[in-house]
């Protein structure tokens, strides 16, 4: 039987680092593994990445693979030479791959500390509550470890008598080219090579409990669209004694009516008429702290800009803000009266300056 190059198996080149061989197979794993495969030849292609995995993942063995290529793992059985890797641990790709919950048949360690899972609670928010910070109740559902058997899923420990021990069974597996002998999780103590004299009924041996809480969480002031509040530690309870997971709150924040965000800066779209434009004027402005008079000059045109200094959005990590910009939006009349038609027309008769700007155009004409 001729094997395929591992690298070719995996499709990574020959010098391709720890971590696209890592990713590499993990792809692999997702299209073929045989429990969720439809591919008509998946069991086969997923003990072919398997392999080239246990391989290509840990150095020493890499080497001499580079060096002999399949020969030199040839004098350790299986079918038509090629590597034993049925001792390999590769919870740590299934364990984020299928959730965690993935029984895989080969060596999975279960009695290994591991955190609990993250989780993600998505939050909408007023442009207030972002802007200037709040506290917010949060359900967080997760598994916590059962209080009952503090997480061990029974009562009085002693050693597996399926397994002896070992967290391992050894089947039978009959294929095309033989009868191998693969090594699975035991299925009586899950791998752990140890059971209970009784199961505890609170959390029907499993260890953990569902639990659904309200948490109250203060929101920091200046958040925004996108930005994830980290809450440490709250997440799904941990494996075998492993940190819990933490729960992420990721926020969604609505648009203000009157103020548009720009990062820390907002911007104010401010009508005037033509006479308060051409005129000067003063306006009353609402900002986030209070109204603030803006003194418009005359001769101002749409679009012309003015600073409030500081009274834009507090900086979510250095607490500075940002500022506001008053935008002019000068509006044209659409209806006049018959007197405002007289003025303008008499207006109409006098030099305004905006003629010296047409003398550029003129000379295209
Ligand atoms: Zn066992
Ligand atoms: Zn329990």
């Amino acid at each position: 039987m001729n094997k395929r190059d591992y690298y070719e198996v995996l499709g990574v080149s020959k010098n391709a680092t720890d971590a696209e061989i890592k990713s590499a197979f993990r792809s692999l794993a997702k299209k073929y593994h045989p429990d969720v495969s439809k591919e008509p030849d998946a069991a086969e292609k997923f003990k072919e990445a398997q392999e080239a995995y246990a391989v290509l993942s840990d150095a020493e063995k890499r080497r001499q693979y580079d060096q002999y290529g399949h020969a030199a793992f040839d004098q350790m059985g299986g079918a038509g030479g090629g590597f034993d890797f049925s001792g390999f641990d590769f919870s740590d790709i299934f364990g984020d791959l299928f959730g965690g919950s993935f029984g895989f048949g080969g060596g999975r360690s279960s009695s290994r500390p591991r955190q609990g899972q993250d989780s993600l609670i998505r939050m909408d928010l007023t442009f207030e509550e972002a802007v200037f910070g709040c506290k917010k109740e949060v359900e967080i559902n997760i598994q916590e470890n059962c209080e009952e058997c503090h997480g061990k899923g029974g009562f009085n420990e002693k050693t597996c008598p399926t397994c002896h021990g070992s967290g391992q069974m050894t089947t039978e597996q009959r294929t095309l080219f033989g009868t191998f002998m693969t090594k699975t999780t035991c299925t009586a103590c899950n791998g752990k090579g140890k059971t209970y004299e009784s199961k505890c009924s609170h959390c029907k041996g499993t260890g953990k409990v569902r639990t659904h809480k309200v948490k109250e969480v203060k929101i920091p002031a200046g958040v925004d669209t996108g930005n994830r509040l980290r809450l440490a530690g709250a997440g799904e309870a941990g494996y075998n004694g492993g940190p819990n997971g933490d729960v992420y709150i990721e926020f969604r924040v609505k648009e203000h009516p009157l103020y548009e965000r720009d990062g820390n800066d907002i911007y104010l779209k401010l009508p005037l008429t033509i006479t308060e434009a051409v005129l000067g004027t003063k306006k009353d402005i609402p900002t986030l702290y209070g109204t603030v008079k803006l003194a418009i000059p005359a001769g101002s045109s749409t679009n012309d800009k003015h600073r409030l200094k500081g009274k834009g959005i507090e900086d979510l990590q250095t607490g500075r803000k940002g500022d506001m910009y008053v935008v002019l939006d000068v509006h044209i009349p659409k209806k006049l009266s018959k007197d405002q038609k007289t003025l303008f027309e008499q207006l109409s008769k006098t030099d305004l300056d905006d003629s010296i700007e047409f003398e550029k155009i003129k000379k295209y004409l």
